[in-house]
């Protein structure tokens, strides 16, 4: 079947649907199509680890609001092939969509174990993965989570705040060892003990066994741990494919300029975007709710004529259990940190510098400040520890 669009998004995801939204607020008639691979409507995926799990959202609640855009959703629908020069896009339906103007909002496919493959692994990315082990959940319900990075600490918190038996496989010392300065991460690691959860430090996952009971993971070192599920967050590929196979620049995640635009009539956004950020000087791919989001939609304005580049810079959150935190800019503990506390881990802000420069702020329990930092990060310094106490707190 031929279907003829004045706008196609490919990825009917997070930026996908913000997309939509950009359209419409600069061509009220303009036809718009979404092509999802899942066969859901676009929805929140944060709440996936997070408000689901503490109850303070149902399913019903996290659907993205695209009605009333006049956008049409073809869901259950693979883009397979992008021809730049025909402006048509094939899906596995074996379908043709003529377009106009094309998005690129394919996020990132969660990375796997090799030879790790089973109904009881869930690489932890969609709605289904939720329901699958939301409704496999019963009191004392054994889980292994692998990962001590964002997906796999907020999910281990999950968890055990349902009353599950988590042990939490991390390939370092500590939960969040590439994030958190080393204090913050060491007390985050006592704290999930603390909460009842089982950490395994060191552990490196080289493959594993399943029965119907349940799951045996082999561990580098020659141990090996049991659960009935095993729930892995092990980062994430950008999904490149269909546009390094159109002939479009990929390098980390497909590359753009600064209006988002990554070859003529084409525009990308959210996790599979390679952009130059205007605040931080350099390039990133950046995988959080927040870029996805303004990403979306200042894409989506562009397509329909802005021609504006895209300058924010975007923030990222986290809940593990009672403790929350809000951040902008580049975050990574090999920098040099300068932590300053209200009260030690629990409230206080830690500056990540780069040869004086401030590149990245954490808000730690400390709300509101997001555009104090981004202005902070956007001053050249140099800074110095006098420089930043107190200045966000
Ligand atoms: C469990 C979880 C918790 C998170 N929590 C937070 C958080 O607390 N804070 C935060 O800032 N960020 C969080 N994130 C990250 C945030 O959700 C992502 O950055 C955001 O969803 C990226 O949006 P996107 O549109 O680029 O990708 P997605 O939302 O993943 O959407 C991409 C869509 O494209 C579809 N697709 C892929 N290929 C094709 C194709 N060829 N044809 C058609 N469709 C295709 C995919 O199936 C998917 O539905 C979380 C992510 C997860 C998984």
């Amino acid at each position: 079947m031929e279907h003829t669009f004045d706008y196609l998004i490919l990825g009917a995801g997070m930026a996908g649907s913000a997309a939509t939204k950009g359209i419409r607020s600069r061509d009220p008639k303009g036809t718009i199509a979404l092509l999802g691979a899942e066969p859901h409507p676009p929805y929140d995926r944060p709440p996936l680890s997070k408000d689901l799990w503490s109850g303070k959202k149902s399913p019903e609640q996290i659907w993205r609001n695209i009605e009333g855009l006049r956008a049409t959703l073809f869901p259950g629908r693979h883009a397979t092939a992008i021809d730049t020069r025909a402006k048509t896009v094939r899906d596995d339906h074996g379908d043709h969509y003529r377009y106009g103007k094309l998005l690129i909002a394919t996020g990132g496919t969660p990375r796997r174990i090799a030879g790790l493959e089973n109904e009881r692994v869930i690489y932890y990315r969609t709605l289904d993965d939720y329901h699958a082990l939301h409704d496999a959940l019963h009191p004392d319900m054994r889980v292994a989570v692998i990962g001590g990075g964002f997906i796999g600490s907020e999910i281990a918190a999950a968890l055990a705040m349902n009353g599950a038996k988590v042990a939490l496989l991390i390939d370092g010392e500590f939960i969040g060892g590439r994030v958190y300065p080393r204090a913050l991460a060491e007390f985050v690691t006592k704290y999930f003990r603390e909460k009842g959860v089982e950490i395994h430090t060191g552990a490196r996952v080289k493959g594993g066994s399943a029965s119907d009971e349940g799951v045996t993971l082999q561990l580098e070192s020659g141990d090996s741990v049991e659960a009935e599920w095993v729930v892995a967050g092990l980062g994430i590929t950008p999904n490149v494919q269909l546009a390094q196979a159109a002939g479009i620049e990929v390098d980390n995640g497909i590359v753009v300029d600064e209006q988002l635009l990554a070859a003529p009539d084409i525009w990308v956004a959210g996790d599979a975007a390679n952009y130059p950020d205007a605040t931080l000087g350099e390039r990133r791919r950046v995988e959080h709710e927040d870029a996805a989001l303004t990403m979306g939609e200042h894409a989506g304005k562009n397509m329909a004529g802005a021609d504006a580049p895209y300058t924010h810079l975007p923030y990222f959150y986290s809940d593990l259990f009672d403790l929350g935190y809000e951040a902008v800019g580049e975050l990574d503990a090999r920098m040099q940190t300068i932590e300053d506390w209200k009260e030690p881990f629990r409230e206080g802000v830690v500056y990540y510098l780069k040869d004086g420069r401030v590149r990245g702020v954490l808000l730690w329990n400390v709300w509101d400040k997001k555009d104090a930092a981004r202005e902070l990060i956007a001053q050249r310094g140099p800074f110095e520890e006098k420089d930043l106490r107190g200045k966000l707190l």
